[in-house]
């Protein structure tokens, strides 16, 4: 074969790639695993992928928008969206956030939360330009700030995973664009106190009104209507005048792999419009073009339906009690589908070995920025957590033993 020279994959990628290889190297183990021994006998936490299907009524929605569909319904549309699709977007957000100004032109419809953040960073980045993360954080992230020559400056949460305001004030420099906080979070499932944000939100405008720039607080939330106890969920919208809501209907209403969600830019931001304009371009420049045209008509017919959240809250007590029963510990988690227990000695990659060799996989915390922890995603049938259990029981134990304290 002729030699082909130096490889075609940028050194961008590249280097995405080897970032990415820890979750690679788990799927291809979990695959691996599966054909070993079988499907049922290998336990995987590991996907953060909704497990519970969307509604039944939401089935009903789509038979009945099919049927009705127009041979024009399916052209390209105006980039930011169908407007009967963002005036019911607004109308939620109204109730949500508690802004009565919040209406169609605060709204652009994206692919996903993701795609909603990628239009983002291309509109407000420069090279250069840093984005604060608080870890542990979604590892998307990093590709979402680094594919618009963004730079990534993070700055830890306190021992319970909720934000240290004074870290992040510390942290922000002239360069600084943005502070992108998740909550309910991925990967702790921890939802941030509501006065905290609020503190957050403040602070975030008088560092802006000061230096006369823009510093955005981004609330990326797909996991907001899934909140398993009182906790309140901060507005980062209500808290904050450079407050932006990037999220989707992934997780409330199963939809991930339909790639639907939107910005919701704050009514009372006042450069609302220049950044508008900048979002209805970015979906066309980065190639997203508009979001997908059937769910946009699918969406204002669904009301208020979402998933079965009884089904997730039982998973969330039935890991949550059994971890600890078994000595795990973590703070409580409020909401998403995950847990983030610390590990014994502190190797969360030499820990999920141990899980793996007991045919149970997570994702070692690393990965979230947050070593020391390791990531459950509880997004699986309830039988697999039963089965489950008492391996992590072992690998604790096992853990507990080669470090002197069992
Ligand atoms: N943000 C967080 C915190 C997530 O966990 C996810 C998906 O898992 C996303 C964003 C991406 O969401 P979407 O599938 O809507 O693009």
């Amino acid at each position: 074969m002729a030699n082909e020279g130096r490889t075609p994959v940028s050194a961008f990628m590249r280097s995405a790639i080897e970032r990415s290889s820890w979750i690679r190297q788990m799927f291809e183990e979990g695959n691996r695993l599966k054909q070993i021994h079988g499907a049922d006998q290998v336990f995987d936490f590991s996907l953060g992928n909704p497990s519970v299907p969307p509604p039944s009524a939401f089935r009903d929605v789509l038979v009945q928008v099919a049927g009705e569909s127009r041979a024009s319904d399916h052209r390209y549309m105006t980039n930011v969206g169908l407007i009967e699709t963002r005036e019911w977007v607004a109308g939620r957000a109204r109730e949500t956030h508690g802004l009565d100004d919040i209406d169609a032109s605060c709204v652009v419809m994206t692919c996903g939360a993701a795609g909603g953040l990628n239009i983002f960073f291309r509109s407000i980045l420069d090279p250069g330009d840093e984005i604060i993360l608080l870890s542990p954080y979604f590892p998307e992230y990093l590709f979402y700030v680094e594919n618009h020559g963004g730079k990534v400056v993070v700055v830890p949460t306190d021992g319970e995973f909720q934000p240290d305001l004074d870290a992040i004030e510390a942290a922000v420099t002239e360069r600084t664009r943005a502070i992108v906080i998740n909550s309910p979070n991925n990967p702790t499932g921890v939802v941030y106190r509501a006065e905290l944000v609020e503190e957050l939100g403040r602070r975030v405008d008088r560092i802006a009104d000061e230096r006369g720039a823009p510093l955005f607080l981004v609330s990326d939330e797909p996991y907001r209507r899934l909140i398993y106890t009182d906790a309140r969920q901060p507005s980062a919208l209500a808290a904050c005048r450079h407050g932006i809501v990037c999220t989707s209907f992934s997780k409330d209403l199963g939809l991930a792999g339909e790639r639907i969600g939107y910005v919701l830019l704050n009514p009372r931001y006042a450069r609302r419009g220049d950044l508008f304009g900048a979002l209805a371009i970015a979906t066309r420049t980065l190639g997203f073009v508009n979001a997908p045209a059937f769910m946009q008509r699918v969406l204002p017919r669904c009301g208020d339906l979402s998933v079965d959240l009884g089904k997730y809250r039982a998973n969330r007590d039935l890991i949550v009690d059994g971890l600890r029963e078994a000595g795990y510990e973590m703070p409580s988690p409020d909401g998403a589908f995950f847990v983030f227990p610390a590990v014994p000695g502190g190797d969360d990659v030499a820990f999920c070995h141990l899980l793996r060799e007991r045919r149970v996989l997570t994702v070692p915390g690393r990965g979230f920025g947050t070593p020391g922890h390791i990531r459950i995603s509880y997004a699986v049938e309830p039988r697999v957590i039963e089965r489950a259990l008492p391996r992590f029981a072992e690998a604790l134990q096992a853990a507990a033993a080669e470090h002197g304290e069992g």
